[in-house]
């Protein structure tokens, strides 16, 4: 059994082959700059057993179509995939499946024309998803091929947790609703914590907190999502490394009347220009704590923002849950960030949560517990793995649909 997983984007492709039922990493690749007039490509040989086998190639790449042709001669090189043959399931990361799908899905002529009538509510997301979808389709026609979505997993919040404070007549007619984001990141995460505690996942109450360049928290009971803070976009929720997250809408009308900004560059403020970047000028966590240590009051400041309002997620979604056995810590910034997760949990033992300081930054890159004997929630640090839930979803859903 191989997998193939592919996350398609506007200029870039990138994947990641497994093996076997136990979902082995074989290789991973990125191929960037599609369409410019150099691009880049690279592999490299991940099974543990082998020195890190790199593959790195310097040409132009036109397109999607060639993007995938590079990618399966990158493959065959590194001696990973003799043939596209051999692949049981090709796994596509899509970011909107909107209303229309609460799980992952063979991609049939109908699932495309479905994934590309959601476009309006994924303009830069779904074209590209789709464009990687439609060449793997002609360059492996025979190869069952399966729609992972990352709004999947929020589909099932209920709806006074999906619908705004708006005329309802929105949400009926134009689909203005929360989908929520990071799904597949969550799931996995929280079918991991489950596993980590020996505890059903179906029985158990968790926040958890996929903190990367985006950042999203999401509140699960029941195996199901309940609340997340990502909206109808990825802009809503948590201050991330570009994005400002929550605000008053009515900052928007103030904005363009007092300075004139347009919706183009109010989407943009607001999307690149805003987060951790806005308040201090850098996104990135390791260099904002770094100016910390040196002293460096608008890094502090940043800092205290992001996790003051990851803080107030915390305690809200503890809210919706009515407590929760566990909370996790994820991504990037959640799963290196020792200063991040001390500063989110300070104060929060009144609320049942006391990290162990010690265990806290203790260095470790796996799955862990971090939380005091006397705390009452668990709090584990989980490394998020979405391609390989894709793979597992992959293999899952083709699995129950025999090859002839
Ligand atoms: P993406 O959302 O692009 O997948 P990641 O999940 O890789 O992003 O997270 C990127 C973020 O994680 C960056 O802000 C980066 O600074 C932060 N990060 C990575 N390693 C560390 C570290 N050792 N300490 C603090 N932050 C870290």
């Amino acid at each position: 059994v191989k997998i193939l997983v592919l996350n398609s984007g506007s200029s870039s492709l990138k994947f990641q082959l497994f093996n076997g039922n136990e979902l082995l990493s074989l290789a991973t690749g990125l191929i960037e700059q599609i369409g410019e007039q150099t691009g880049h490509a690279h592999l490299l040989c991940t099974l543990p057993e082998r020195k890190k086998e790199e593959i790195k190639r310097t040409l132009a790449i036109a397109d999607q179509g060639e993007a995938i042709s590079v990618m399966i001669e990158l493959l065959q090189e590194s001696g990973q995939l003799a043939h596209l043959d051999e692949l049981s399931g090709i796994g596509h990361r899509v970011v909107h499946g909107g209303e229309s799908f609460h799980q992952p899905v063979l991609i049939n002529r109908q699932v495309m024309a479905t994934i590309g009538e959601l476009i309006p509510l994924a303009p830069l997301h779904n074209p590209a998803n789709l464009t990687g979808i439609e060449a793997t389709m002609d360059q492996a026609p025979a190869i069952p091929q399966v729609a992972v979505f990352d709004t999947a997993f929020h589909q099932s919040l209920p709806p006074h947790s999906y619908l705004y404070g708006l005329p309802y007549a929105l949400y009926r007619e134009n689909k203005v609703r929360r989908y929520g984001f990071h799904g597949t990141s969550h799931h996995y995460v929280g079918k991991a914590a489950a596993r980590f505690l020996q505890r059903p996942f179906s029985e158990l109450r968790l926040v958890t907190l996929h903190l990367g360049n985006g950042a999203s928290a999401a509140a699960i009971s029941q195996g199901s999502c309940r609340e997340t803070s990502m909206g109808m976009t990825p802009l809503e929720g948590l201050v991330m490394g570009t994005r400002s997250g929550d605000l008053d809408p009515a900052i928007l009308f103030y904005l363009a009347r007092e300075t004139g900004m347009s919706l183009n560059e109010l989407d943009q403020m607001l999307n690149k220009e805003s987060g951790l970047k806005g308040i201090c000028g850098d996104n990135d966590m390791r260099t904002i704590t770094g100016r910390i240590r040196e002293g460096d009051r608008q890094a502090e400041l940043a800092l205290d923002i992001f996790c003051h309002r990851l803080k107030k997620y915390i305690g809200a979604y503890l809210a919706v849950l009515g407590g929760a056995d566990g909370l996790v810590f994820t991504g990037g910034i959640g799963e290196h960030s020792a200063e991040v997760r001390h500063r989110a949990c300070l104060g929060l033992e009144g609320l049942g949560i006391q990290l162990d300081p010690e265990k806290n930054t203790l260095p470790s890159s796996g799955t862990r517990a971090i939380h005091h004997p006397g705390s009452k929630v668990s709090i584990l640090v989980i490394p998020t793995d979405e391609e390989r839930e894709i793979a597992a979803q992959t293999l899952n859903l083709i699995s129950s649909f025999p090859r002839p």
